[in-house]
């Protein structure tokens, strides 16, 4: 096995490349950085886990942009049978601090549902942020359909299961520099 590929044999092909990552990333914060040219600063609250790779190239880039930058993470689970998430949504890693005030940007890693989100944005508004908006890495088409206010995507992707930059499958492949989806017979093993 050549070194740094021992996830060829798992993975069907990938969709997001590293050098997509980079390129759109920072296309994003530019963006975000006009719209938010007037705000003192920026919260960007994560979510635990998958966003993580996202929000440390995002935070870089925001940084070359755009207003100051803070940094808080969330973790939070759904109840749920299996795959599908509910809404209903526990709490296991609240945020730091006060938020009231604050210009809030979630950072996530994958919109599918848009079930999770939609309860975290309802949670930060009820501590009264001055405003909630969303980046997510990719977007699935289910979310489309559910009206959660996504403002910023880096990309649509078909509704196939991915992993890579943050994203896992049973807590593996998060390490991959890009995006991919998982080969179904990897689903088959325990
Ligand atoms: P939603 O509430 O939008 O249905 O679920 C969002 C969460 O489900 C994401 O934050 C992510 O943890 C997980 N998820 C949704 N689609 C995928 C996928 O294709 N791959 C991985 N690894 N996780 C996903
Ligand atoms: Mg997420
Ligand atoms: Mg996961």
């Amino acid at each position: 096995m050549a070194e740094g590929s021992w996830y060829a044999d798992d993975i069907d092909r990938m969709i997001v490349t590293e050098e997509d990552i980079r390129t759109r990333t920072d296309e994003l914060a530019k963006q975000v950085a006009a719209d938010f040219a007037d705000s003192e600063s920026v919260l960007l609250v994560g979510v635990l886990k998958g966003a993580i790779m996202f929000m440390a190239d995002f935070a870089r880039a925001l940084g070359r942009y755009g207003p100051p930058v803070e940094v808080e993470f969330m973790a939070v689970s759904s109840y749920g049978q299996g795959t599908t998430s509910s809404g209903v949504v526990r709490i296991l890693k609240d945020l730091d601090r006060d938020i009231a005030g604050r210009s809030v940007i979630v950072v996530e890693d994958i919109v599918d549902s848009g079930l999770t989100l939609s309860w975290l944005l309802k949670y930060l508004a009820s501590r009264s942020a001055k405003s909630v908006d969303v980046v997510t890495l990719l977007r699935k088409p289910d979310a489309v359909r559910v009206q959660v206010p996504v403002r910023y995507v880096g990309f649509d992707i078909p509704s196939e299961f991915v992993v890579g930059y943050g994203l896992d499958y049973a807590e593996r492949y998060r390490e991959l520099p890009g995006v991919g989806v998982l080969k179904p017979s990897v689903y088959g093993r325990s």
